[in-house]
């Protein structure tokens, strides 16, 4: 059998971890990558300098043999700590101990770090090369780079990890009808930074993912390894309080002041910061068909770009990686391994742009609301009453790997019943846990 050709769209997260994939079992893989080559000139990011990464995403680097070099700089975070307004700070567990916890890592050095590996494998890369157009008919992809030059590459089947505007999804909707729907949140972010201490430590807690909810947005911070953190604000687009309200550094220092009070003093920089770093839309896309048979198909952030509100969009385009490249070795033909694709994720990366969502009233507003603290802290008890059967949401999306929809479908039942056991109830020592242990084993199946 001839050696498969492909052809990737974007050397970023996915684009890279594929290329890794798929070289590594034989095939012959080029990427053309928009950006230069972060190895020679930095790493050109321009949003989110660190990211949240769990077990899906690590999984991902397990399988490419690359997670012993992104885990040696990688900060756990245990739990978040609120912080809310006029009160002490607050520190609420994510999983049932240090086995179960998240990872601040560099997205630059992450990236580049899957890049490098990728390309000792033998990926062709092709830097400052950004798609401009695609003749599907003749198969010819049509490049541009920095200095005006034009550049024609034919292809065999082209996969499209551009991210969140792909350039290819943007080429296949000219030729084909993808469903394209784009859920505007109405609020978008902002980058600031908690700068490390003089002595080059840390200023608050370093294992922690902190947040300042506010009601209707908030504020976040992950830790970075050289002791600062990257601190985002999210807010509406309209309205008051939003960025529309927020145009002179005079308004941005009195709102940060009055809302933020404790994170002020902790961020120097915070209204240059503010006018000079860019304000960032968030929307989930979600797309009704992601191939054209079997000449391109779309993965990552290009077909299904979500909200970051439960830190996942990285960890499930990886998980796209490591099924697409078992899809593909198990297929003897592309387009039935691309149809396959399509339908094993798309429920998955919709359920996971429904619990994103979901997250961010989770994290602005109900982590600082008694009941949910209630009802948070009973999920913890049956947790660990039942661990096979009881594993909250929050756990099934980042400490396990079985698909979203069915962390969904679970989270579902077992909120029904934290609800259900609390409505008689105002703290845990009026819960019936005979009944939760009857409802339990009648409604959820032990987790395999
Ligand atoms: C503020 C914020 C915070 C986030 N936090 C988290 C988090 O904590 N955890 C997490 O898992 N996810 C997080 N995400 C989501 C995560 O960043 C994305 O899901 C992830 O980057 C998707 O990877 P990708 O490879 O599909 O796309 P990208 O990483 O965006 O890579 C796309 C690549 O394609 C290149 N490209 C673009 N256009 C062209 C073109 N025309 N021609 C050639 N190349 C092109 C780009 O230069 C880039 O290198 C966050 C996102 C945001 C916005």
């Amino acid at each position: 059998m001839s050696k498969r050709e492909y052809t990737l769209i974007g050397a970023g997260l996915a684009g890279s971890l594929l290329a890794l994939l798929l070289v590594r079992r034989g095939a012959s893989v080029r990427v053309f990558e928009r950006r230069p080559d972060p190895r020679s000139v930095g790493y050109l990011g321009g949003r989110s300098i660190n990211l949240a990464l769990a077990e899906r995403g690590l999984h991902g680097l397990r399988v490419a043999g690359l997670e012993r070099t992104v885990m040696d700089q990688a900060i756990m975070m245990r739990g978040r700590m609120v912080h809310e307004l006029g009160e002490a700070e607050r520190f609420m567990r994510y999983g049932k101990d240090d086995s179960e916890v998240i990872w601040s890592v560099n997205r630059g050095r992450l990236n580049t770090s899957v890049l490098q590996a990728a390309a000792d494998s033998g990926a062709q890369f092709h830097f400052d090369s950004a798609l401009e157009s695609v003749d599907f008919e003749h198969r010819e992809l049509c490049f541009g780079s920095s200095d005006g030059v034009h550049c024609r590459a034919q292809f065999d089947c082209v996969i499209g990890t551009d991210g969140a505007g792909s350039a290819l999804r943007a080429a296949m909707l000219k030729v084909a009808d993808l469903g394209e729907h784009i859920e505007w949140l109405g609020h978008s972010y902002k980058e600031l930074e908690i700068p490390a201490a003089p002595n080059g430590g840390f200023l608050i807690e370093p294992n922690a993912l902190h947040i300042w909810p506010r009601g209707g947005y908030m504020l976040i911070a992950l830790p970075n390894i050289d002791g600062s953190f990257t601190v985002t604000l999210f807010l509406a687009n309209e309205g008051q309080p939003s960025f529309a309200e927020l145009k002179s550094v005079d308004g941005v220092r009195e709102f940060l002041a009055r809302e933020f009070p404790s994170a002020v003093p902790l961020m120097p920089a915070h209204q240059q910061d503010f006018m000079r770093n860019p304000t960032g839309a968030l929307a989930n896309l979600r797309l009704d068909q992601w191939h054209i048979d079997g000449r391109a198909l779309l993965i990552g952030d290009a077909a299904h770009a979500i909200v970051p509100f439960h830190g996942q969009g990285m960890n499930c385009a990886f998980e796209d990686c490591i099924e697409l490249d078992r899809l593909l070795a198990e297929h003897s033909d592309v387009e039935s391994a691309f149809a396959e694709f399509h339908v094993r994720r798309k429920p998955n990366a919709d359920a996971i742009a429904d619990m994103a969502t979901e997250n961010y009233v989770e994290m602005r507003d109900s982590v600082a609301n008694d009941r949910f603290v209630l009802l948070k802290q009973l999920e913890r008890s049956l947790a660990g009453l039942h661990p096979e059967r009881f594993v909250p949401r929050y756990s099934l999306v980042m400490f396990h790997r079985i698909g979203y929809a069915e962390a969904q479908r679970r989270g579902r039942v077992q909120w029904q019943m934290l609800e259900d056991l609390l409505s008689t109830a105002t703290d845990l020592a009026g819960i019936d846990y005979a009944e939760a242990e009857r409802r339990i084993h009648s409604e959820l199946l032990p987790l395999l």
